[in-house]
């Protein structure tokens, strides 16, 4: 049966251009068209969605997510060394549900522990848990000398062309490096480029051959040459990036995924130890200063929270600090995070043929991008998990 979803302004098509008393025609999970709504009637066996004053925009992309990771926990980063599996799942099942009922359709994790992005993708297709749309890495590639909390230890080439074929077998959407550490140490400006270029080039050239892009954990340094010439596509965090960073980047067209908040966001400072304080602190304007270099240097970009679910409206608001304009960062969760997620063609968009993922707000979110704290309705190929009067049907029945 078809849907019916009727509302004041609709935000249709990748740049995201206000329409008024339009509605939006959904069969079998896609949109069919668009129509006014003086055309309903032609549908009278549809069923109908009224949103009245609200605005509705495609389901939000958030580029960066951890499923084991929820940075709304003290010490979250510490608790990877010592939480059980079972502990770790069920962190991933409460940051799913949040991040979906926060608006996010479609989740890109960044790297997790055991496959269990690729295990609960499945549950969420088979309808036993609920969640956004997941595109998988797998397990995070790091050296043996390298950082992260997240990621495996390689050493060589070989070795982690193994690990990189073993993630293409499971049927991963990205590749994942980590080429430096999260946070260079209090005093040190030196950035470590753990990988060598070698190593770098095997990911990506077994990810091409698969049609599967590079994604980078590169703070800057060395590594984020590296990164950029041996061809991977997106360049996570970015921030130490220099002047000549960003003449590197534009040159050769690489994206930037900004997950701006994990330092500009002081409310985050209360679950983290001491020791990521201080780090934070140090850091923080020298990371302002390299990230709007980006953003005003016109670098395309997408907006990711690093694993703080359901709080990506943030990120928008991060964006427009930095410099960008407001369209430009609603659509780094948007059309231009549907590129970042190598789904350009299905996702990202209020178009004819793509994914039913809708979402409304009570305000023009082009206008005040805060009204996405609030989202008020939320549908995922063309199932509602949030309406108006609170959680769906669907939802109840799940965990
Ligand atoms: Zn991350």
């Amino acid at each position: 049966m078809k849907t019916l979803v009727k509302a004041q302004s609709i935000l249709i098509g990748s740049e995201l251009e206000l329409v008024k008393n339009k509605c939006i025609v959904i069969n079998e999970g896609k949109i069919e068209v668009i129509i006014d709504q003086s055309e309903m009637a032609s549908y009278p066996d549809a069923s109908l969605i009224d949103l009245g004053s609200k605005t509705l925009m495609p389901g939000m992309i958030e580029c960066h997510d951890h499923l084991c990771i929820d940075a709304r926990i003290p010490n979250h980063l510490e608790l990877l060394a010592t939480a059980s599996a079972h502990e770790l799942t069920l962190i991933a099942i409460k940051g799913l549900k949040d991040d979906l009922m926060s608006g996010v359709t479609t989740a890109r994790c960044m790297g997790d522990f055991d496959y269990i992005d690729v295990n609960l993708n499945k549950k969420i297709k088979d309808g036993t848990i609920y969640g956004p749309k997941l595109l998988t890495a797998g397990k995070g590639m790091k050296t043996a000398h390298g950082a992260g909390h997240i990621g495996y230890p390689h050493n060589g080439p070989e070795e982690i062309r193994k690990t990189a074929r073993e993630n293409l077998k499971k049927g991963v959407d990205i590749m994942k490096l980590f080429a430096t550490p999260g946070v260079a140490p209090v005093g040190q400006d030196f950035i470590p480029a753990y990988l060598s270029r070698e190593e770098i080039s095997t990911v990506v050239s077994e990810g091409k051959r698969l049609n599967v892009p590079t994604a980078a954990h590169c703070i800057g340094g060395q590594a984020l040459t590296d990164c950029v010439e041996m061809g991977v596509s997106v360049i996570e965090h970015a921030y130490a990036a220099t002047d000549a960073d960003v003449t590197l980047l534009k040159e050769h067209d690489t994206w930037v995924d900004l997950t701006s908040g994990i330092f500009l966001d002081e409310e985050r400072e209360a679950f983290l130890s001491p020791d990521s304080i201080a780090k934070t602190r140090y850091h923080r304007e020298n990371v302002r200063k390299s990230l709007a270099k980006i953003v005003k240097a016109g670098i395309h970009f997408s907006l990711g929270t690093d694993a703080n679910h359901g709080l990506l409206y943030k990120e928008i608001g991060f964006a427009i600090e930095l410099g960008a304009d407001a369209r430009t960062a609603l659509k780094g969760v948007t059309s231009n995070a549907a590129i970042v997620a190598n789904r350009e063609n299905s996702i990202g968009c209020i178009t004819e043929g793509f994914a039913a993922d809708l979402i409304a707000v009570s305000e023009n979110p082009l206008e005040h991008y805060e009204t996405l704290h609030n989202v008020s309705f939320v549908m995922k190929d063309g199932i509602t998990y949030k309406a108006l009067d609170g959680e769906a049907e669907v939802v109840k029945a799940r965990l």
